[in-house]
């Protein structure tokens, strides 16, 4: 293949652009906040998990509650029915009397024992309340730190993005200036290699940093300079500069 070496040169403008995409490419790839925010989800999603269970755990305590609640009630109208049955002085056998004293007291130990659950199971939900309301503060406050760290990734995806644009222009610009057949042959090297052309630098090939034989030396001196060389070690093209000093 033949091309002219003003062409040959633009070659290593668009290497250098493309260099420039592959980092900008990268870059967006790489953001350490994609990690942060992957990070952060996993966390708020782990944390909402905890806080429908601590939030079914003191719904549950909260029908405990009520149902101790109604227990301590039932009992307790039972023994104000029979006290009032007591006081009515209806209930004259002596008998009678005792049976109805004890079954008084025994209603008032039990009402007693009830409301003592019904304190246990307040403290219980008192502290499975404040274990939503902990666990749904810290899932907000990461929650929070992620809508950060998603606004930091859009500012940097907004700025990449418009230096992408702004090179991928310069790009088309240098790109309308090779010949069809050189810049087909880059493209396709490009994309095998990831660089497409290189420079040759003294005896250098600046793609694969190899130092060409003598043979092949002295081949490119002998060669016309529209020529288009590849380097026998990676099969980029080798652009020939001033540089290169041959
Ligand atoms: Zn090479």
């Amino acid at each position: 293949m033949k091309a002219a070496p003003a062409a040959q040169k633009r070659l290593l403008d668009l290497a250098e652009l493309d260099s420039v995409i592959d980092r900008l490419a990268h870059r967006r790839r790489t953001l350490p906040e994609l990690a942060e925010i992957d990070d952060l989800s996993a966390r708020v999603a782990r944390l909402a998990t905890q806080v429908i269970a601590a939030e079914t755990e003191a719904g549950d305590l909260a029908r405990e509650q009520a149902k101790a609640e109604s227990d301590v009630d039932s009992v307790r109208v039972r023994a104000e029915r029979d006290q009032k049955r007591l006081d009515s002085g209806q209930v004259t056998s002596p008998k009678d009397l005792a049976s109805l004293q004890s079954e008084i007291t025994s209603l008032n130990r039990r009402q007693s024992d009830l409301e003592e659950v019904v304190l246990e199971i307040m403290e219980r939900r008192e502290a499975a309340d404040e274990q939503v309301t902990k666990l749904a503060a810290e899932r907000d406050r990461l929650a929070g730190l992620r809508a950060d760290a998603e606004d930091r990734r859009d500012a940097a995806f907004a700025e990449i993005d418009k230096e992408n644009t702004e090179v991928k222009g310069k790009r088309g610009t240098v790109a309308a200036e090779i010949p069809a057949d050189l810049l087909s042959l880059y493209e396709k090297l490009r994309e095998q290699f990831g660089v497409g052309a290189a420079m040759l630098q003294g005896t250098r090939c600046l793609g694969c940093r190899t130092s060409l034989s003598i043979a092949e030396i002295n081949r490119i001196k002998a060669a016309s300079h529209d020529e288009v060389l590849r380097c026998e070690e990676c099969r980029r093209i080798l652009v020939r500069t001033p540089e290169s000093g041959l």
